[in-house]
């Protein structure tokens, strides 16, 4: 008999035993497949963490409880954080953005398909200790093997938060950078490092860069509604002589965290925004690459989706799939 607390403050919630539910979208497709089991808070009707509001030095408040639809089609994450309104009115389908929220995104679980077959029982991610992926069937693995799971992270906003160097609020105080909530990614059993009884309530986004070209570009294997194969998000300034005065570049899909490429960004600051230079950052881009058997293709794809995402920055082309 498992128990479902419908919480209606912080303070409820964080009292309660279980496993948050918010949208709902991640979670109870887990139910579904008899992968979570024990209890549930919901967090839908806690009241507040439901606006998007600006702070005092520039940046803006988002509650972790507002939709994915909201942040995509907010005017003002449109204008100051391109990047970021960008990808999140790209991942998933309408249905899925108009349920799903800012926290449960962010820390939403592997979508490895062993992990979410209840035949498969050895897996790190259900307290076992071995990669069934890893040992079977890995084409949408990683290609950054940097951890025992073979399965990349799912987070496109988390991946484009970085990129951002966004901070996370825990239980309405304590603040976090959001790189802390992924870690190093070398510790195969999680997706994030919040621990039981700690709730995302807000994320802050620093004030904007002035004048950012920015894009989104994912390589997915089917038109619409699909996790990427290789997601990047690119910012970039440049100068009157069209120099690259700051570029910021962050890729997903590849790698049990998402992660930025500092690499990248140096070989694109101080150089000219041509066509020339982005090949050659691209070209950084895999460096350190270390795919499994079934993922050497997403070595190119790697390339090729750093590369056009560089060029759709530059020319501010609005993104999505690929
Ligand atoms: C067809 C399809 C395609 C998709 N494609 C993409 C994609 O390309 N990129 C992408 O990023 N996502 C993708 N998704 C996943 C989707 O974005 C997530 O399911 C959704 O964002 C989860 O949000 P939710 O509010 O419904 O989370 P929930 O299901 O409610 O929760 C997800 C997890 O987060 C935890 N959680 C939620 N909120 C909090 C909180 N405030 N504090 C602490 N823990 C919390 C929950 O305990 C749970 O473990 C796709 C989904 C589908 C169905």
């Amino acid at each position: 008999m498992t128990n479902l607390t419908m919480a209606t403050t912080l303070d409820e919630a964080k009292a309660a035993s279980g496993e948050i539910r918010a949208g709902g979208t991640d979670i109870m497709d887990r139910r579904r497949h008899l992968i979570s089991t024990g209890d549930i808070i919901d967090i839908s009707k806690v009241s507040g963490y439901d606006d998007i509001t600006a702070t005092d030095d520039g940046g803006y408040r988002i509650g972790a409880k507002v939709k994915l639809d909201t942040v995509a089609n907010h005017p003002d994450l449109i204008e100051k954080y391109p990047g970021f309104a960008m990808a999140t009115g790209a991942l998933a389908t309408p249905q899925i953005r108009y349920m799903a929220t800012m926290g449960g995104v962010l820390l939403q679980t592997t979508r490895c398909w062993y992990y979410r077959n209840d035949g498969f029982h050895n897996c790190y991610k259900k307290g076992g200790d071995s990669c069934p992926s890893r040992e079977g069937d890995h084409r949408f693995g990683v290609a950054f093997d940097i951890s025992p799971c073979a399965f990349p992270h799912p987070s496109t906003v988390g991946m484009v938060l970085m990129n951002y160097d966004a901070q996370v609020e825990i239980n309405g105080s304590e603040i976090r950078s959001i790189a802390d909530i992924y870690g190093d990614g070398k510790d195969p059993a999680i997706t994030h490092t919040l621990k039981d009884g700690e709730i995302l309530t807000n994320i802050i986004l620093p004030a904007p860069t002035s004048d950012e070209r920015a894009s989104y570009f994912r390589s997915i294997s089917r038109a619409r509604a699909e996790w990427a194969l290789v997601e990047t998000s690119v910012r970039m300034v440049v100068d009157d002589s069209d120099t690259i005065i700051l570029a910021r570049v962050a890729i997903g899909g590849v790698a049990h965290i998402p992660m930025t490429l500092p690499n990248v960004e140096e070989a694109l600051v101080g150089q000219p925004a041509t066509e020339e230079t982005f090949e050659a950052a691209a070209k950084v881009a895999i460096e350190g690459v270390n795919p499994l058997p079934q993922t050497t293709y997403k070595v190119p794809l790697i390339y090729g989706t750093v590369l056009e995402t560089l060029n759709r920055a530059y020319n501010r082309i609005w993104g999505g799939e690929g």
